[in-house]
């Protein structure tokens, strides 16, 4: 039988009927221990939460089986998944990291990483021959963010990573923006994935948390659970059923998001008040032809706009709107509207013009409606 379905995937992997009542929604574990054997064994599989839980392995299994890696780590940020990557590599390590990334990400790199002796370089992922060039003897890591985080920039997943193999690097790609929905980095080799759970996954603005998946590398994926355990990094047990439960809806909701975003993308396109719109579901946008080959269902519902008046008219837009919230974040069922530059702080450099939008589900009609009047 074929491997089921996305929105199959979503409702059933990891889930049973409970077994010692039946209930169909797993119930939330709040334990910290286990109940030993009458010899003294764990026969049962758990011995201390922090080790690992009821909720955060089904969470676990259900990333990684919606992925198509071998196993996942449930933690308790997005951040915290990017230092759980970071964890692997050692002092005298050399890592490419794309120039254009969550501001965070870039933030841990420049920072917590180079402090800890390991090389660091940007570049622009996008330019195959700079990524070449930067890639040396001691390269362990490359990273990719695609789209990325503010511009929507895309990589090209399946050369970078190759190149990041020949040069014996492991290659990790945060799949925040796009989701197992849009796609899925471990079908062009990528050894690891990371999530800011933070986002679509958990869809409601509700539940920080990170996820790492593995693709097939058992013994990294041990390496992984190791760190997790040693600092206690995992996601608790209510962070995990609200995960898991949201998973249930992730296909509905990122395609109703996606399906939202491109009509709302072409509207922005008509606007005189908009100098530039960024969104890979545009034939204009310069990685269109890359996404529309890698991002096999929809190219997520981020899009970026600058505007023609400047900073001010940026303001004055989020002002004007009814249903953009005005708030820093992405991802839920809510649409968002954000001036990046001042979250991001003096040292960003996302222009002073530009707006972030994160659409929802509501009605595409009204988003664009109230785009309309904001921009009049
Ligand atoms: C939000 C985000 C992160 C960080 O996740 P947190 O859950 O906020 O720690 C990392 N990468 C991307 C692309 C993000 O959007």
């Amino acid at each position: 039988m074929r491997q089921p379905r996305l929105n199959t995937r979503c409702v059933r992997a990891a889930h049973t009927p409970d077994t010692a009542t039946g209930a169909i929604a797993q119930p939330i574990y709040l334990t910290t221990t286990f109940e030993r054997d009458a010899d003294g064994a764990y026969s049962r599989g758990y011995r201390y939460s922090r080790e690992g839980s009821p909720n955060r392995v089904s969470l676990e299994s259900c990333m990684a089986t919606l992925e198509g890696g071998i196993g996942a780590l449930a933690l308790a940020s997005g951040l915290t998944a990017n230092i759980a990557v970071f964890e692997l590599l050692a002092s005298g390590d050399h890592v490419i990291a794309p120039h254009e990334a969550y501001y965070g990400t870039l933030k841990q790199l420049r920072e917590h990483v180079r402090e800890r002796g390991i090389a660091v370089d940007f570049v622009d992922c996008r330019d195959l021959s700079a990524v070449k060039a930067a890639l040396t003897a001691r390269t362990r890591l490359v990273w990719i963010e695609t789209p990325t985080n503010p511009l929507l920039s895309i990589t090209d997943i399946a050369v970078v990573t190759a190149l990041g193999h020949e040069a014996g690097a492991l290659v990790v790609c945060d799949n925040t923006f796009a989701t197992p929905v849009c796609q899925t980095p471990f079908d062009f080799g990528v050894d690891l994935i990371v999530h800011s759970g933070t986002k679509y996954l958990g869809g409601h603005s509700d539940v920080l948390s990170g996820l790492v998946v593995v693709r097939e590398d058992a013994a990294l994926l041990e390496r992984l659970h190791a760190w997790q355990r040693l600092c206690g990094a995992g996601l608790g047990p209510f962070d995990c059923w609200l995960l898991r439960r949201s998973i249930a809806t992730l296909g509905i909701r990122v395609r109703a998001q996606c399906r939202n975003a491109l009509l709302v993308a072409e509207f922005l396109c008509t606007q005189p008040a908009v100098e530039r719109v960024y969104y890979p579901g545009l034939p204009q946008h310069p990685g269109h032809a890359i996404a529309a080959a890698q991002m096999h269902d929809g190219f997520g519902a981020v899009l970026s706009v600058c505007m023609a008046n400047g900073r001010a008219a940026a303001f004055e837009t989020v002002r004007r709107t009814r249903f953009f919230t005005p708030a820093t974040s992405l991802g839920g069922v809510e649409s968002l509207i954000e001036h990046r530059a001042s979250i991001e702080g003096p040292d960003s450099k996302t222009p002073q013009n530009l707006l972030r939008l994160s659409i929802g589900i509501e009605d595409s009609e009204d988003l664009i409606d109230d785009l309309a009047q904001a921009l009049a």
